[in-house]
């Protein structure tokens, strides 16, 4: 029997060894047999460019066919149902009602709040006015068992309510009062909403952090466990991407961000994620991505001897999460330390990395890096790197998608 402890333990083993689908699917689909129940889920989308579902249709392991056709009974997803209109509309507002308070809601995306909701509509009513998201995800929201925010759009607003935001949109909570499970990403790994999903259905809420984001996951920055670290300690930073080295000091924002690309790593058999492929860590985790992320090629603040504290709470304000506290933690540590050399602090001052172009040429700036294009790694360096609808619709005659 599949209990919590051992799910937790092979859901981080299986990164290193066992895949996902020998551990989940199995125990998943024997424990819902068992209570003679496949949940009804409906997943939605919203103000989003779909990359998260992409993401997640794209899982190798466990291949989605298996976890949606052998553990979930998916009666509404907007993007790849086959039929549309009335018909998928009508499934969507049965399950509704008739799954209250047992359906669990997937949201992917922003819920536009300008001009009353009319910048996104899922469908129209049969006078002919337009359903939109916001109506819809108030109505499934209050109706669901539980609402999962896929993608850091839904999460925190990402992207989409990025800096001018035009569409007014904002995340799940902003319209929802009521727990959201956060699975942010930019988009997500795949194992991140598998294994959400799959605890929810066999235990039921996993434990998360003050985000709302399952610690299992979302519990470690990437600056815990990046195989660089050593490099960071020993003050061996890469001047521009592609060269070998911690990548700090070119905008890798790991310190401030909670997740397991470092362990559980990418690109379907698990083998390779953006630091180990020389280029930063974004933060697409994280709060406020991407405003408070970018530029992406430029550093989080410094910290500074004799003013650490200072400096410290300018990060806090930068991030505002506890990570804040950890990393500028951290940095003054090393400098007091003293294996973050004050020399390399004190020149950071000048931010702005200038990349080649393709002709390998560099624009003079203030770290005008030598002409080097994607350089092999150093040995050495190699080596150390480890019911109803809203009120006002009768039968509408327009919409996306019908039940798959
Ligand atoms: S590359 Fe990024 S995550 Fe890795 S040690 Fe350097 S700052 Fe930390
Ligand atoms: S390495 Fe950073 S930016 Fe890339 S997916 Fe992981 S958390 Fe997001």
């Amino acid at each position: 029997m599949l209990t919590r402890r051992n799910f937790l333990r092979l859901c981080l083993k299986s990164v290193a060894s066992l895949g996902l689908s020998q551990v989940l699917v199995p125990g998943l689909a024997e424990a819902l047999r068992s209570r003679g129940e496949r949940p009804p889920v409906l997943f939605m989308e919203l103000m989003t460019c779909a990359g998260n579902l992409m993401s997640w249709l794209n899982s190798l392991d466990p291949r989605i066919g298996e976890l949606l056709l052998e553990t979930v009974d998916l009666r509404y997803q907007n993007t790849i149902m086959a039929g549309e209109g009335e018909l998928a509309l009508r499934a969507l507002e049965e399950t509704a009602e008739k799954e209250r308070g047992n359906f669990h809601l997937l949201v992917e995306g922003t819920v536009p709040l300008k001009a009353n909701g009319l910048y996104g509509a899922i469908g129209h009513r049969a006078n002919g006015e337009p359903l939109t998201m916001l109506e819809v995800v108030k109505f499934l929201g209050n109706r669901a068992r539980s609402v999962v925010a896929v993608g850091t759009c839904a999460s925190f607003g990402g992207p989409y309510a990025a800096n001018p935001n035009p569409s007014g949109s904002v995340p799940l909570d902003a319209v929802l009062d009521r727990q959201i499970i956060k699975v942010p990403g930019c988009p997500i790994h795949p194992d991140w909403l598998t294994v959400t999903l799959s605890h929810l259905l066999l235990f039921g809420i996993p434990d998360l952090d003050r985000e709302g984001r399952p610690r299992i996951i979302y519990g470690d920055t990437i600056h815990d466990n990046c195989p660089r670290r050593q490099h960071f300690e020993n003050s061996v930073f890469a001047r521009y991407p592609g060269e070998g080295g911690c990548l700090y000091r070119i905008g890798c924002k790991g310190p401030v961000t909670f997740t397991d690309c470092p362990t559980r790593q990418w690109s379907g058999s698990h083998n390779n994620w953006p630091v180990e492929a020389n280029t930063p860590c974004i933060g697409c985790v994280t709060p406020g991505f991407r405003d408070r992320m970018a530029p992406f090629f430029e550093h989080l603040p410094d910290v500074d001897l004799p003013a650490v504290a200072p400096r410290a709470r300018g990060i806090g304000l930068f991030v505002g999460t506890a990570a804040a506290a950890g990393i500028g933690t951290h940095l003054a540590g090393s400098i007091l330390s003293g294996r973050l050399r004050r020399n390399w602090v004190e020149g950071t001052e000048a931010r702005h990395v200038h990349l080649p172009d393709k002709e390998g040429k560099v624009e003079p700036g203030p770290h005008t890096p030598p002409p080097r294009v994607h350089p092999p790694m150093e040995k050495e360096q190699r080596a150390g790197d480890p019911g109803h609808l809203p009120e006002g619709r009768d039968h509408p005659p327009g919409g996306q998608g019908a039940p798959p």
